[in-house]
Formats: C-alpha cells, structure tokens, sequence
C-alpha cells in the first residue's frame, strides 16, 4: 500500500518537473450592440486598423474606427447571426484573397468564394487586399502600348500599360462598352485582365461573364463581383481585392489590366459605411478621406522596372457623372489622380456616335511614347481635323457662306466622324486602324457619300485582308509601317478606292 503511494507519489513529481507551462494570452472583446452590418465591439484595446475580427467562429469584421477600449467594425456577411454579447477575437491578419493562375475564367466575391457555381478556387497562394504600391524606384517609364482594339481611343487618347485611364460619362453612354472591348483586345497580347463590377446588378455581371464567354476571352480573365443588395463592406473591398489579384500578375513580371466599374458606386458604398460609422460627413456627405480612399487604390497600378520583373498593371477605372457634371466631388477627385480621361457625352451616344467619345474633353497624359510608331505617324494630325471641324460645323448650322477649303473642311470631319464609329465588340487590330488612317490621309474617303464610308471602310479592310494579309501581320508584328509595308498598304488601298468609283460610274 505504502509502495504504490510512493511510486504515484514519484511519478506525479515526475510529471510536474518535465510539465512546461507557457501561457497564451487571448483576448476577446464583446458586441456591444449591432445594426445595418456595424458591430460595436467593448475590449480589444490593441486591434490594429483594417484588422479582420472573428465573430463566435463563423461570422468576420473589419476593424475601421479605433477608440480607447472599443472598436467599431464592418461585417462582412448580412447573415444577422451576430448578436449583442457574442465574443470577439482578433485574427491578427488583414484580409486577404486568393490569387494565381486558378482564378482565371472565374467569377469570385471580393474574399474569394466562388459565384460561378464551379466549386471552390484552386488556388493556395493569398495575398492582403490591401498593399503598399510600387515605390518610386520600383518603377520605369510608361513605354509600351496597351491596345484597346478602339480606332477613336488607339489613335487619339493612346494608353500604355501601367497607366491610369478614367473612362468618365454619364449612365448609358457605353462606359462598360468600351472596357469590355478593352479586354477582349488582351486574348492576343497576353495581358491578364480583371474585371471588378461593383455594386452592379446581378444581371448586368451576367451579361458582361457572358459576354467574355462567347468571344473566349474569359479564359484569361478574373471577375470580381459585389452585386448591388450585398452589404457595403463587400462592395467597398471589391476593387482592392481586384488589384490584389492583378497585382500578382504584375509581381510575377507579366502584364496585368483592371477595370473598376464603377467608382462612384465604390465611393457611395464608402459613405454608407462612414456614415453608420458615425464619422464626420464633408462635401457631398462623403466623409473627409474619401481621395485617399481612390488615390491609396490608383497609386498601386505601375509599369515596374526590368529589376523588379517589368511586369505592368494598367487600370481603367470608370466613374458615373450626373448631366455630364465632371466637376462634381468624386469625378474631380479621380480626375486629378488618373493619368488621363476618356469622356464620354450622351448627345453623341444619341446622335449615334458610338463610342460616344468627346475627344477635345480627352487626354491621355502618357502621350506618344505609349503608341506603336505606325500609329504615330500617321494619326497625328487627327485631334487637330476634328477640332477645326468641330467648330466649323457650329458657324455652318447657320447658314453661312462656306468657301470652298470650309467646305472640304466640313467634307472631311464627317468623314472622320463617321470612320470612328465603332460596333460594340468589334476591334480593330493595328493594321486595320493604320490602313483607316492611311486612306483617310490620302484623302481615299472624302469622294464617297457619307452614308456609305462606313461600307467603304469595310470593304477595304476585307480587301487588305485578302490581298495583302502578310503585310498586315507583318506590321501587327512589328507595331511599325516600315517604307515597303507603306508602299503596299498606299498601292493596295489606291487600287480598291479606284475600283469603288469606277463602279460609281
Ligand atoms: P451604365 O451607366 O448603365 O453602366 P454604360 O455607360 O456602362 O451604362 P453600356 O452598358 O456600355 O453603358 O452601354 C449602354 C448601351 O449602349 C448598351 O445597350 C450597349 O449595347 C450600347 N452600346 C455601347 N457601345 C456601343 C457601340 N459602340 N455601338 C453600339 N451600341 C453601343
Ligand atoms: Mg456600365
């Protein structure tokens, strides 16, 4: 009896000596009170901001106004499963997305989870939605063309790859037209694109998925989608989940393109949440940091340098202006941010100019450097044709006397006008843009009436592509219209306008 006390005797000293006790601290706060998807949390002293916040297990945060021992955080589900009491507990990371290859050819909310109905994302790599940008050293010089495929947007308002576009018009003049017709172009130039609808109908992301689907270029593209009844928090983090996932494409030394659409939604969305936050409201009621909110967003879209991998990240944000109001709050903001503007008018959607593109009002401040050296030399004088007609055209709706040069003026800005227009999805590639110009410079159009240069336009690109289809590629190729690529191009368009007259005849 007395042995077997001694032996557990020993054998719990035993134990006690070889026990290691290092504690672990957790510490939890508390919901106060939750409404309209804010949680207000009692503790937590040490919350950091942006931290993701973990509800009873299953329900997540994020922590956006600090105070001494309580914080206010936005949910990110509208389940409604978090109740006053429930315990609150750090993750001690921000939130983070799943990135790669994986995600092409899906559709995902902004954390990741699947809305395609394909199952989850094959992917085990993540990167933090938000992030710092490139540094300055991290970066070179825009010099490379990012082709959109648009004639209006190629020729005139030229965008290299890490720059920054605002496409700016108001509702239903062919914003998100011209995005997608941007990253239909990219299936041949292997640029990976990432298309971020934010607070859209569910129907319109749809058509946009289907869209990218008939044509095939979904296979290269990711869609992250908040759809408008989803809370504000998932909208307000759709565009930086977005750039998380473009921005591995950038880091991995590959060329990345990003459309925002839109960000007015996105700053609306950020009110809301500002405003349930109980911060103080500014102009327009958005609250005072609503341009960090979109510069912190466009500052991480770059061309890096060869050191860094010189992958780029071009993004196109759009943003919605009221009765074509372009200096109202957030369109001045993300205005003077941008490295240039597309602006796009409804009298010229009605009129059935489309793209509806104003192009005195457009600039793209890269300039030249980002354009294919065929396209330079031959476009630019056409900012210059469309101005001076422009301004003809007003004084001859009066009537006036209109000498001759006036009226070939007038005769070759409604040529150009009408060369411009553009059917949704279809996109030109360089060749076909340089042959328009070419025959527009050697005046080929301004003989034809004007109901028919669209078809005449047609015409000759399907005679080019016929006759003199190698010199075509060879100059999509290259990007340059060397001297005997020109000689050919002028012969062979000479030849077909002859013929089209002759026909006349
Ligand atoms: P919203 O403000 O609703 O987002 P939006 O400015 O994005 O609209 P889109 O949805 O791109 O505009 O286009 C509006 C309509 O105009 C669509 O029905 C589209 O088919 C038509 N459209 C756009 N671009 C063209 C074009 N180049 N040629 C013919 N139709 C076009
Ligand atoms: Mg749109």
């Amino acid at each position: 009896m007395d042995n077997d006390f001694k032996s557990i005797g020993t054998f719990l000293k035993e134990k006690l000596k070889k026990f290691e006790y290092t504690p672990k601290e957790y510490e939890y706060g508390v919901v106060k009170s939750c409404a309209d998807e804010i949680a207000r949390i009692d503790g937590l002293p040490r919350c950091r901001y942006g931290e993701l916040l973990e509800f009873g297990g299953s329900e997540y945060g994020i922590a956006l106004e600090l105070r001494e021992n309580a914080v206010d955080a936005v949910l990110l589900n509208k389940s409604g499963t978090v109740v006053p009491g429930e315990m609150v507990s750090q993750t001690g990371r921000v939130a983070q997305v799943c990135v790669g290859d994986g995600l092409l050819g899906r559709i995902i909310d902004p954390i990741g989870r699947p809305l395609d109905g394909l199952g989850a994302v094959p992917s085990d790599e993540f990167r933090p939605l938000e992030s710092h940008a490139p540094t300055i050293m991290q970066r070179t010089g825009v010099n490379t063309p990012l082709e959109t495929g648009i004639l209006a947007i190629d020729s005139m308002i030229p965008i290299g790859r890490g720059q920054r576009e605002l496409i700016i018009g108001d509702r239903q003049t062919g914003k998100t037209s011209i995005a997608l017709t941007a990253i239909i172009n990219q299936k041949k130039d292997d640029v990976f694109c990432v298309y971020c609808a934010i607070g859209q109908k569910a129907s319109s992301i749809a058509q946009v998925a289907a869209k990218l689907k008939s044509v095939g270029a979904l296979d290269n593209t990711v869609i992250v989608a908040s759809t408008a009844d989803d809370c504000a928090s998932m909208q307000y983090l759709t565009p930086y989940s977005g750039c998380a996932i473009a921005e591995k494409f950038m880091r991995d030394g590959r060329d990345a393109l990003i459309v925002y659409d839109d960000l007015s939604k996105h700053a609306a969305a950020y009110r809301a949440m500002s405003l349930l936050l109980r911060r103080p409201s500014g102009r327009e009621a958005y609250p005072g940091d609503v341009f960090y909110l979109h510069s912190r967003l466009l500052e991480r879209s770059a061309k890096l340098s060869d050191e860094y991998g010189g992958g780029s990240l071009t993004a196109l944000p759009i943003v919605e202006t009221m009765s074509g109001d372009i200096s109202a709050y957030i369109p001045t903001n993300v205005i003077s941010i941008t490295d240039g503007q597309i602006y796009l008018e409804s009298e010229l959607f009605n009129a059935g100019i489309r793209p509806a593109i104003n192009v005195g009002l457009s600039v793209s401040r890269v300039g030249r450097s980002a354009q294919y050296k065929a396209m330079s030399g031959i476009s630019g004088n056409l900012r210059l044709d469309l101005a001076q007609y422009r301004d003809t055209a007003i004084f001859a709706q009066f009537g006036a006397d209109i000498d001759e040069s006036t009226a070939s003026l007038l005769r070759r800005g409604e040529r150009l006008t009408e060369l411009l227009k553009q059917a949704r999805d279809i996109v030109f590639p360089l060749s076909r843009q340089v042959a328009v110009l070419l025959s527009y410079n050697n005046n080929h159009f301004d003989g034809i009436d004007l109901n028919k240069v669209a078809a005449a336009r047609d015409g000759l690109l399907e005679r080019l592509e016929s006759s003199i289809g190698d010199t075509m590629r060879s100059i999509d190729g290259s990007g340059e219209l060397s001297e005997n690529d020109m000689n050919i191009l002028t012969q062979a368009s000479g030849a077909f306008f002859e013929e089209l007259k002759n026909a006349k005849h």
